[in-house]
């Protein structure tokens, strides 16, 4: 069975942990250079600010108090990821980090009782160990313990923990219930096209002829269509979400510790990620890196860490965001371990074309952009003309000089020393 763990509302509930008066609040997170809202609470939700608002347009609202708007702490996220990340280990060797805010776990050798015990008691541990309230859902295939998230997101009844069987009732009540464009994989216009066939839920598409949907549509919504049936298909680097997180990761063919080996891999990755960035439009607001040792060599020192560094400006610049997963790899590496695998996510994306420019943006760096952009035009046109790593960076340039610090940035509570959270009496 495979697990898929959902941190709600992240970066919200990781403000929360050390600032408890913002429970049950409308708390939103703003990307610090852009001023807009990244990130939002259930409540701050319910007043009808969405995800991408500029932060000038409901200031008033924060001045009031009626709303509380924070800038993004991602050194404070990442440490969080990797806390819960770390809880999980405790219940499974085999965890994945899908994106900063979610986790595939693998389970064995459970009975379906036991199964919903266990993660029940790995729902309440993260809560307990980390602070952080999280969704788990768990069914056979990765599709479907995505699905049982949602349904256990969405469904009180549920508190939090959905395990589904492939072929019981429960998981056909659900699939009936939920509208197709709930599931994995299954973008909006699919759903138009799969209506005319009449297909118009994860039900029907489970039920339908595996080979006419590949003939159809494609080989991916085939292979979604399987795995709603409980059959495995679909591998971690396969899902494409565009406009949420571009994730490249691999394992290195051999465990080292080579820290240029590993270096060299990861700018690899990066390079790949920032290439995937500029095909589909999008610009990264943020950097994570991990590496993971190999859980099935017990005998040896185990270490799964990760970082997030936040970009100075959101960015599709293959040189800023090698330099950024190059700090952060300096962060995260330590000698005495042996890795296994290692990968870069490119987080929080935005489209390009509606990035707005930032009060700071001056016609000097608006030159930069312009340059920039033509620089990685070509160097795309060079690998895709050329092939794959015909054009490839060296040592990247010191990024941006300038960090615009927002006012209402939390400490980094769990990583800095000077900035730990202080305890007082009364
Ligand atoms: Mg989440």
């Amino acid at each position: 069975m495979i697990g898929l763990v959902d941190c709600n509302s992240f970066y919200v509930s990781c403000e929360r942990v050390f600032q408890p008066r913002l429970r049950r609040l409308p708390v939103g997170v703003m990307s610090n250079n852009d001023g807009c809202v990244i990130a939002l609470s259930n409540e701050l939700k319910a007043t009808g600010i969405t995800m991408g608002t500029p932060a000038f347009e409901i200031q008033h609202l924060a001045r009031q108090g009626r709303i509380h708007l924070l800038s993004s702490n991602y050194e404070l996220y990442g440490d969080m990821s990797q806390r819960v990340q770390s809880v999980l280990e405790e219940f499974s060797p085999g965890v994945e980090p899908y994106s900063i805010d979610e986790m595939f776990v693998r389970f064995g050798g459970f009975t379906s009782d036991q199964m919903l015990e266990h993660a029940r008691q790995l729902h309440d541990r993260v809560r307990q160990y980390t602070g952080i309230p999280v969704c788990v859902g768990v069914a056979p295939t990765r599709t479907l313990a995505k699905f049982a998230n949602r349904a256990a997101k969405k469904i009180p009844a549920y508190r939090g923990v959905c395990v589904l069987q492939a072929d019981s009732a429960e998981t056909k009540a659900l699939l009936q219930r939920f509208e197709l464009g709930d599931l994995w994989g299954v973008g909006r216009r699919l759903v138009e096209r799969l209506a005319i066939i009449g297909i118009r839920t994860g039900w029907d598409l489970a039920q339908a002829d595996p080979k006419r949907i590949r003939q159809q549509f494609s080989v991916t919504l085939e292979r979604t269509a399987l795995e709603l049936r409980g059959i495995s298909c679909i591998e971690m680097n396969d899902f494409h979400e565009p406009r949420q997180r571009i994730m490249t990761s691999r394992s290195f063919g051999k465990l080292t510790d080579n820290v240029g080996e590993i270096r060299e891999a990861m700018r690899q990755h990066g390079q790949r990620g920032a290439e995937k960035l500029r095909s589909q439009g999008s610009l990264a607001r943020a950097v994570l890196v991990f590496l993971k040792t190999n859980p099935f060599r017990q005998d040896l020192p185990q270490y799964t860490p990760s970082a997030v560094l936040e970009l100075p400006r959101p960015t599709d610049d293959s040189r800023e965001i090698l330099h950024a997963a190059g700090q952060a790899l300096q962060r995260i590496y330590r000698k005495g371990y042996l890795f296994q695998k290692g990968g870069v996510m490119l987080l929080d994306l935005v489209d390009a074309s509606r990035q707005q420019l930032s009060l700071l943006d001056t016609p000097q760096s608006d030159t930069d952009r312009q340059r920039s952009a033509k620089l990685m035009n070509v160097i795309d046109d060079l690998n895709r003309t050329m092939g794959r790593g015909t054009v490839k960076l060296g040592t990247p340039s010191p990024g941006a000089a300038w960090h615009l610090r927002c006012a209402n940035l939390t400490q980094r509570y769990t990583t800095r020393w000077g900035e730990l959270p202080v305890a007082k009496s009364q």
